[in-house]
């Protein structure tokens, strides 16, 4: 491996991180809706090219993917067929996402949903001890009124802290509906300081970055818009805010305009802290070295500070804050 140290990633959609051999047996197998006769038709309908036109063709992505996660088998064969293949890439710890609400087109309910994928959970903890999962669940933005399906989310998020899920988002089209919309879902919720990232300022204003630590998130999906706003980006330091950056998937969605043009590294450098995560490995076609390399090749980023974004990320996770110091300390003995 070209990077020796345990790695973590915490931003990691379950959906667009599909093993693409997996997604394509399913489809063969259930003969889903799709009209892909080949495996290269499969990889064309479902990962993206350099550079999409904007963030929503990135998104579409999705739709064909979530076909093939209908049903409580392929979400646990889904769920751990991915956990395996982070574990081979060297990953420690991975906190995966999902919408439950996107898995219910057929005969499933939400807590169906998240009963599945915590079972693909529980045979990959059997199987793959060497690596730690917890699970983020996601309500989403979207442009129908799903305001009931997301406070189900939040519900079944509570009861099931603790019990394989470590936390909530808010994903989907940034500002395509208002995040003032969805504040009411996290007040409750915030109220009683349960775990919290929410995408903010990738495609949106830096604005809702600060909207959102409002709310309680002391991680952010993305984020890295705050850099355009220096009152904002005071507001994530002082916080304590971690930012979740996800390089290539924001130059595919052209949130960005190239790696090195990125502001990652500068907000490294003004003191904000940030971690490497993939996003959606299989759809941007990338593993989280590949995201290193960049890193090092395009931002200025050295090898230390690689170690020290890891720590970072295992900072600000929503493992048990006990559990942390093993984790940091493993990742300490690799600096240089
Ligand atoms: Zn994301």
């Amino acid at each position: 491996m070209k990077y020796p140290f345990p790695k973590v990633d915490l931003h990691f959609h379950l959906d667009g991180s599909i093993v693409p051999e997996v997604g394509w047996r399913i489809a063969q197998e259930e003969g889903v809706d799709l009209d892909i006769p080949t495996y290269e038709d499969y990889i064309k309908l479902t990962t993206v090219p350099p550079l999409c036109t904007d963030v929503f063709e990135y998104l579409a992505k999705f739709g064909p993917i979530v076909k093939m996660m209908q049903t409580r088998e392929h979400l646990t064969r889904i769920t751990y067929t991915t956990i395996k293949r982070a574990r081979d890439e060297g990953l420690f710890y991975v906190e995966i996402r999902f919408a439950p609400q996107l898995h219910c087109e057929k005969q499933l309910t939400q807590r169906d949903a998240v009963e599945a994928v915590l079972e693909g959970v529980r045979k990959a903890a059997v199987d793959f001890p060497e690596i730690r999962v917890g699970i983020i669940l996601c309500c989403m933005i979207e442009l129908y009124d799903n305001h009931e399906e997301n406070m189900e989310t939040v519900r079944l998020t509570e009861e099931y802290l603790g019990k394989g899920v470590v936390g909530i988002d808010l994903a989907g089209g940034e500002d395509s509906v208002p995040m003032a919309h969805y504040a009411d879902l996290f007040v409750d919720y915030h109220r009683k300081g349960l775990p919290m990232t929410i995408h903010a300022g990738d495609n949106g204003i830096p604005q809702n970055v600060a909207t959102v630590i409002d709310w309680g998130a002391t991680r952010i999906g993305h984020g890295k818009h705050c850099w355009y706003d220096k009152d904002v980006m005071q507001k994530v330091i002082d916080n304590g805010a971690t930012l979740e950056v996800c390089l290539t998937s924001n130059i595919q969605c052209r949130t960005e305009n190239s790696y090195q043009e990125h502001p990652m590294k500068k907000l490294y450098d003004a003191g904000v802290k940030v971690t490497f995560n993939t996003d959606n490995q299989s759809i941007s076609n990338i593993t989280l070295e590949d995201e290193y390399d960049h890193a090092i090749n395009d931002l200025g980023f050295t090898y230390n500070d690689l170690i020290l974004c890891n720590i970072n990320s295992i900072e600000c996770s929503f493992m048990p804050e006990e559990d942390k110091p093993a984790y940091i300390e493993k990742l300490r003995s690799y600096l240089q």
